[in-house]
């Protein structure tokens, strides 16, 4: 317990004794000492602290920065392929977990070689650009994920908790827009219809859009996805095809192995019970 004045003082009584006096002086001045030393200590501490934290919070952004790279396309800024096999892998099973809608939309830009082709790369990667902002424009409630580049003239939207009759408007919306949009660098080419060279031929997207099915893999559906586009890109481009057209046009499917094997067995089961049949006659 430090010695104060005061308690000298009351200790001495009213008359106070010089040795007292100065003991306690020599007491305080040691305790003052000691806290001073005990202040720059911490003083020093705190400096090397913050140094310390400044030095930490630049890693974290560095490696922030870092791991946005890694999930996006640098060209565009959209999401890259990893981010999409990533994200998908565990929305969807958290969508077939909750049984909660989830959505895909593939698009292909059309004739993409041509704009290559006869205008050069650079102009090309300006209309990937000029494609991605559009992208960027879709989807924007907060609990939307993004598009994704997903290589070449290759995208892909997923849409959480939406349906297929929602996705396949908000595609039909995105295909409208770029097909009509001229605020952007113009390009030689051929008109589609036609055949004949412009100055200024149209930039159009075709796309693909499927809902998830219960059971269904990332794979799987995306798969689908790349049929309805495939389908698209058949059917003339500039255009969305949803997997109900899909369903529509799917052939009667040649029997699969193991259907020929089922069906070999009913045939041979038949002769036996024939045979059977007829030795009982
Ligand atoms: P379709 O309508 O059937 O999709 O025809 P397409 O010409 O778009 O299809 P194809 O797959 O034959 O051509 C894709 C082209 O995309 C080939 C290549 O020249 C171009 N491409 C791929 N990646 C890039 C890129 O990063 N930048 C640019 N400028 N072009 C790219
Ligand atoms: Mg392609
Ligand atoms: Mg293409």
């Amino acid at each position: 317990m430090p010695q104060t004045l005061l308690g000298v003082e009351r200790k001495a009584g009213f008359g106070l004794n010089r040795a007292d006096l100065e003991s306690a002086l020599s007491g305080l001045r040691n305790e003052l000492q000691i806290n001073e030393a005990r202040r720059r200590d911490s003083d020093l501490r705190n400096a090397q602290l913050k140094i310390e934290n400044e030095r930490l919070l630049a890693e974290v952004t560095a490696l922030r920065r870092l791991r946005n790279e890694a999930y996006t396309d640098a060209l565009t800024g959209l999401h890259n392929r990893k981010f999409y096999e990533e994200r998908m892998g565990t929305l969807l099973a958290l969508s077939q977990r909750e049984d909660i809608p989830i959505s895909l939309i593939a698009i292909d830009a059309d004739r993409f070689k041509e704009i290559n082709d006869m205008n050069g790369h650079d102009v090309g990667d300006e209309i990937l650009k000029f494609i991605a902002d559009h992208l960027k424009r879709v989807a924007r409630r907060r609990s939307d994920i993004g598009a994704a580049r997903l290589g070449g003239e290759e995208f892909m939207i997923i849409l959480p908790s939406t349906t297929l009759e929602q996705a396949a408007k908000i595609a039909e919306r995105l295909r409208a827009n770029i097909a009509s949009d001229r605020n952007r660098v113009a390009v030689k080419g051929t008109i589609p219809a036609t055949g004949d060279k412009t100055n200024n031929r149209p930039v159009t997207i075709s796309e693909g859009v499927v809902q998830l099915k219960k059971g269904e893999t990332a794979k799987e559906l995306y798969e689908r996805a790349d049929k309805a586009l495939y389908l698209a890109k058949e059917q003339g481009r500039n255009q969305v095809v949803t997997e109900n057209e899909l369903d529509k046009t799917t052939r009667p499917k040649a029997p699969s192995g193991f259907g020929i094997l089922r069906a070999n067995f009913i045939t041979q089961f038949n002769e036996m019970s024939r045979l059977q049949i007829q030795a009982l006659a």
